[in-house]
């Protein structure tokens, strides 16, 4: 076996608006099906950070490799797009009059189609994708109804399953768990912990009982730089992570 560099390496990463520094030298490793938990206080530059992944804001200093080769901040949107990158921001965007199961075959990798594809015959590799995902984001109960009449949480499972059918290898997911019931919040956690079997998820959430769920290693930013990183015990526990964050 040859070794697989870690799949994201943001190193010594700067974002300077206006000389003031957003991200101020982070660095920042993601191995593969590593799911992380990004905390930290508003301004702290959690956003900012999926930006520079996803090459929406390109740093002033640093680098952002991905696999071992591919240095993001040279790539603009749609190529990071391509290399297997994949952002869900916190408001769900889905096609509200069309099924949710319509909703997943439209976003299927290879087959960017147009609306009219719709009604054409769908083969049978597509259809057994789509059930794979809707099986997966827990939607098959209600693959014909349209995505416009289902709740947030489902929504937000609509769009993850929207993404998955892009096959990322490295998905970005805002504030999940904002919105949601408690049992949704929960339904969530468990998804993402089975998306994480196969494919990197990197989460920013204010949530900490969300957090406590996802049951993985954590990253507190400060000033655009990392303040704790570890098991939520451990970070929760550090003196600066509750003077600045969680001790408000
Ligand atoms: P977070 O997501 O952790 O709340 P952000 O990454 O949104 O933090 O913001 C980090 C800091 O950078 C904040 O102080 C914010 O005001 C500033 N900032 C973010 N984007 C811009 C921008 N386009 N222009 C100027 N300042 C910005």
């Amino acid at each position: 076996e040859p070794v697989t560099p870690t799949l994201l390496y943001l190193d010594n990463v700067t974002v300077s608006f206006d000389g003031f520094r957003a991200l101020n030298a982070l660095s920042l490793a993601i191995d593969h099906a590593e799911m992380r938990a990004i905390i930290g206080p508003n301004g702290a530059g959690k956003t900012t950070m999926m930006d520079v992944i996803t090459g929406k804001t390109r740093p002033n200093e640093g680098s952002a490799l991905f696999e071992g080769m591919h240095d993001l901040t040279s790539l603009d949107e749609a190529a990071i797009a391509e290399l297997g990158i994949g952002r869900k921001f916190q408001t769900p965007t889905v096609f509200d009059m069309h099924t949710v199961e319509d909703n997943v075959l439209l976003a299927l990798k290879d087959d960017r189609r147009p609306f009219s594809a719709l009604f054409s015959r769908r083969t049978a590799s597509e259809r057994e994708r789509v059930d794979a995902l809707l099986e997966r984001v827990r939607l098959t109960a209600h693959r014909r109804r349209k995505a416009g009449e289902l709740s947030h949480g489902q929504k937000q499972w609509l769009e993850i399953g929207m993404l998955l059918a892009q096959e990322p290898k490295l998905l970005l997911v805002d504030e999940p768990a904002a919105g949601m019931t408690d049992q949704e919040t929960a339904d969530t956690a468990d998804l993402l912990r089975d998306i994480a079997k196969t494919r990197a998820v990197v989460v920013v959430e204010h949530d900490m009982t969300f957090v406590r769920d996802l049951d993985v290693k954590v990253t507190c930013l400060h000033e655009g730089s990392v303040l704790a990183e570890g098991p939520l015990d451990v970070v929760s526990a550090n003196e600066r992570v509750i003077e600045v964050y969680l001790g408000r």
